[in-house]
């Protein structure tokens, strides 16, 4: 099968297995040039196969050798579906960490149902060990609620007023207009249940009851708080009030972790990347083309992976957390820094048009946004099939 870029209001519909396969290479390669992070641990990851918690998993694997466990949802290949990237990127994962020292497992999943916590518990119970380390990053548009059966949806929405402003049509390269509604009460509470604390919480209490935690465990997860120009749709929007919830949600494991593991839960506010959730949020994609120059610009610019390596090193398991009045770790403290916002703001405001894509920050993003989906790399032929059924036989473990 010849594969090319599908992509749907800009979502990829269809991936690269080759590019997936050079997308965790390079994200390997990356990782290898890091100095040591610390002491292997046993890690759980809850959305491992993209995005962040990808970046987590390959910056503890290689930086401290970790025993990774991660649990996502991904569909394989099937007739003319390539299958996501996120699948793929956990079978390549695999398959280049074989020859280290430590443990790989996967869930492929709803990680949102009891049946996948039990099966994760009885892996870690009888195969894995107990845990040092939960990252929670999930980022889904639904969750089915246990209790009633119901299919329940996030809205990335406003709250009060509707909002204005402008996004990028990825796949033509265009930008476009935007009105963002306001969210009902309904639609409010309904990103809430989606994306907010309740399943790290239920996670954790069911981890610590069937004794699976460490003395000393942590658990993270993150959250965005951006700046003036994401505010109306990100902060006061409804996915604002998810991370509020998300949030308050630390307080309570912290309590729960102090008392019985002398442990600890974090939030870190993490920066501004490209993923398959953040470039879906709209005007995200100008912002983060804008701050992507901007920062490239004053050459304090960071990966994805680097920007998680930093976060484990110099914060979790180093000594030079930067934390805020809420105990939250700033590890997005450049982007945050005020002439930073202030000449990303300025350049939003001068670049709404198609000017934006003359811009180095537009060409990052672009990449990013190709490679995270296994496409735009010069060292392979998109003229040519892929055998799909000898990748196929390669199986997660
Ligand atoms: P992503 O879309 O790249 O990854 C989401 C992960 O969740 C994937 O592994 C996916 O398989 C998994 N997932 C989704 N639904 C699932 C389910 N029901 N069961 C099991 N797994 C499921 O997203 P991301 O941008 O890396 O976001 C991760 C977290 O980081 C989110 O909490 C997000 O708000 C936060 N964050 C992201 C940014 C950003 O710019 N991308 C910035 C700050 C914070």
């Amino acid at each position: 099968m010849i594969i090319k870029p599908k992509i749907r209001s800009n979502v990829f519909t269809n991936c690269h297995p080759l590019g997936q396969e050079q997308f965790i290479l390079n994200l390997i390669t990356e990782a290898k040039k890091q100095k040591p992070i610390g002491s292997k641990k046993n890690v759980l990851i809850i959305g491992g196969s993209s995005g962040y918690g990808l970046a987590s998993r390959i910056a503890l694997a290689f930086g401290m050798n970790a025993n990774t466990i991660n649990v996502s949802f991904e569909s394989g290949p099937k007739g003319k579906r390539t299958g996501t990237a996120g699948y793929w990127n956990n079978i390549f994962f695999q398959k280049h960490t074989k020859n280290y020292p430590q443990t790989d497992k996967d869930f492929n999943g709803d990680a949102f149902s009891k049946a996948m916590k039990n099966d994760v518990i009885d892996y870690i119970k009888t195969h894995f060990g107990k845990l040092d380390l939960i990252i929670y990053s999930l980022a889904s548009g639904a969750r089915k609620d246990e209790t009633t059966g119901a299919l329940v949806r996030s809205a990335i929405k406003t709250i009060g007023t509707p909002a204005k402003g402008h996004t990028i049509e990825l796949a033509k390269e265009e930008v476009t207009p935007l009105n963002v509604e306001a969210a009902s009460s309904e639609e409010i509470k309904n990103t809430v249940f989606v994306m907010g604390g309740s399943d790290w919480q239920t996670w954790l209490e069911n981890l610590s009851q069937n004794d699976c935690l460490n003395d000393g465990v942590k658990t993270i997860s993150y959250t965005y708080i951006g700046g003036e120009t994401t505010d109306a749709i990100y902060r006061n929007g409804t996915i604002g009030q998810a991370k509020e919830d998300l949030e308050k949600t630390a307080g309570k494991l912290n309590q729960l972790l102090k008392e019985k593991h002398r442990g600890e839960a974090l939030i870190s506010s993490s920066k501004a990347v490209v993923t398959k959730a953040s470039v879906f949020i709209p005007q995200m994609p100008i912002y983060v083309a804008c701050l992507f120059d901007v920062m490239m610009e004053k050459g304090i610019h960071e990966s994805i992976l680097a920007h998680k390596y930093r976060l484990f090193k110099d914060m979790v398991y180093g000594t030079k957390a930067i934390k805020d009045d809420d105990g939250f770790l700033r590890v997005d403290h450049r982007e945050m820094q005020s002439d930073v916002q202030h000449a990303t703001k300025t350049l939003m405001a001068a670049y709404t048009n198609d000017k934006i894509f003359t811009l180095k920050g537009t060409k990052a993003m672009l990449d990013d946004f190709y490679h995270m989906n296994g496409f735009g790399f010069s060292n392979i032929d998109y003229d040519q099939p892929v055998d799909m059924d000898a990748l196929q036989q390669l199986k997660l473990n």
